[in-house]
């Protein structure tokens, strides 16, 4: 469920007419909903009703500042993943003492960050990792809470590039290994064994490889318990999202509709799943959502440049590119292409949805059927909260996109676009071609 729909013929976020953003800000811009973030992190909160539970936002997802502050005041903790995400947790005025530090490859600097600023646990992804730990934490004079993370070999039946469950991922100590890891941990001056952590994929759309992985994982994590006394059992992100239906999907009668053997994945049934496989643990639970949080709560905003008609194929070419969302370029991701202003009247259109980027994969859609659009006209592509702006880059020579948060009548840029300037304000040409 979200807060975006036309309203009339016009699209609105919450009560903000998206065109009026458009006009103001310019495109490519993405469009949060506040209380659609603030929707799925207290369903999914309540979905766990009955555990000890913390959420921490795996905030490589969206990291715009506004975001995490949102997330932050609503009670969240981090997933992190780099020094970088650090300091922007610190920036956005949260604190990283109920975060966690995820990633296979975290440098000595960042570990060192991390332990200054009291991280909750550090996510081990390997026996030279730990090794590096102990070795950064004895300098500092402190002891590394860890969790190692368990690959508990499940497919998650997800996009090759986001599927980290299998074995042959590089995530993970696999689970027939992971009894020596800790016990080497165990055995580390400068090392507290906290917890264990799992994570087997993204945009998962069943419950079935989460519930199948907790049960793997299970009986291990009691012994844990029992051997060292562990805290908490980490058990990641991945919920998915709707692509497909973005824009009917804000509406409970769509969910309603759906068949139960086609339904999505939803809060509840991933805590109903769950929970009953979880609380006889008797320990903390730590969930590390990203795309769920945040997916279905952003839209990308562009405007019209051409409608080109082609032999036998049309291209609708629009302002945002590859760049501002690389998702469809990377993924082969679906998303939704929505007129901000609906006209029923209209003829239909059947056309490539691409971006002025020098590259055929700059494409947002093939063979999509639209209502015609022409020059100035402005379109919201759905589902662009989750790995949309955080993975914008500036290929072309084009600025990072602007981002705007919606909280019920009002909305506010919380990141400007970039200009020429910014883009190049490091670069230099060497004194010898002068
Ligand atoms: C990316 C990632 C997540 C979040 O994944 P989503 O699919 O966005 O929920 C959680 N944990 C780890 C370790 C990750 O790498």
């Amino acid at each position: 469920m979200h807060h975006f729909r036309h309203i009339g013929q016009n699209l609105h976020c919450e009560s903000v007419d998206l065109a009026e953003v458009a006009r103001l800000h310019g495109t490519p811009t993405y469009v949060y909903s506040a209380a659609t973030m603030a929707g799925n992190y207290t369903r999914l909160a309540r979905g766990l009703g009955g555990l000890d539970a913390q959420v921490c936002y795996a905030m490589k997802a969206n990291s715009s500042l506004a975001v995490l502050r949102h997330f932050a005041n609503l009670g969240a903790a981090f997933d992190l993943v780099s020094g970088g995400e650090i300091r922007r947790v610190l920036a956005a005025g949260a604190d990283v003492r109920r975060s966690v530090f995820a990633g296979v490859g975290k440098t000595e600097a960042e570990i060192a960050l991390a332990l200054e600023h009291g991280v909750f646990s550090f996510h081990v992804e390997s026996e030279p990792e730990l090794a590096r730990l102990n070795h950064v934490a004895g300098r500092l004079g402190v002891k590394a809470p860890v969790a190692i993370r368990v690959n508990p070999d499940v497919d998650a039946h997800t996009h090759a590039k986001i599927t980290t469950g299998k074995s042959d991922n590089k995530f993970g100590v696999p689970l027939a290994r992971a009894a020596a890891a800790y016990a080497a941990a165990a055995k580390l001056p400068h090392v507290s064994v906290k917890g264990v952590q799992m994570h087997i994929g993204s945009q998962l759309t069943s419950v079935a490889p989460f519930v199948e992985a907790v049960e793997k994982v299970a009986p291990f994590v009691a012994r844990l318990k029992a051997e060292f006394g562990i805290a908490y059992f980490s058990v990641g992100g991945g919920i998915g999202i709707v692509y497909q239906d973005a824009l009917a999907s804000g509406a409970q009668e769509w969910w309603d509709a759906q068949p139960s053997d086609k339904r999505p994945i939803t809060p509840e049934a991933y805590g109903a799943a769950l929970v009953p496989l979880l609380k006889p643990l008797g320990l903390k639970i730590l969930l590390e959502p990203g795309r769920f949080l945040v997916g279905n709560a952003g839209v990308l905003l562009t405007r019209v440049e051409h409608l080109k008609r082609g032999e036998g194929k049309n291209f609708l070419i629009v302002d945002a590119a590859m760049n501002d969302l690389v998702r469809p370029a990377m993924y082969d991701s679906y998303h939704e292409i929505v007129p901000l202003h609906r006209d029923t009247t209209r003829a239909a259109l059947t056309a490539d949805v691409v971006g002025p980027v020098c590259e055929s994969g700059d494409c947002f859609a093939h063979g999509r059927q639209l209502q015609e659009a022409g020059e100035g006209e402005y379109l919201a592509l759905m589902s662009a909260g989750a790995y949309g702006a955080a993975m914008a880059s500036r290929y072309n020579t084009r600025p990072l996109p602007a981002e705007v948060m919606v909280s019920g009548g009002a909305f506010e840029l919380v990141n400007a676009r970039e200009t020429f300037e910014q883009m190049t304000a490091n670069e230099k040409v060497p004194a010898f071609l002068k």
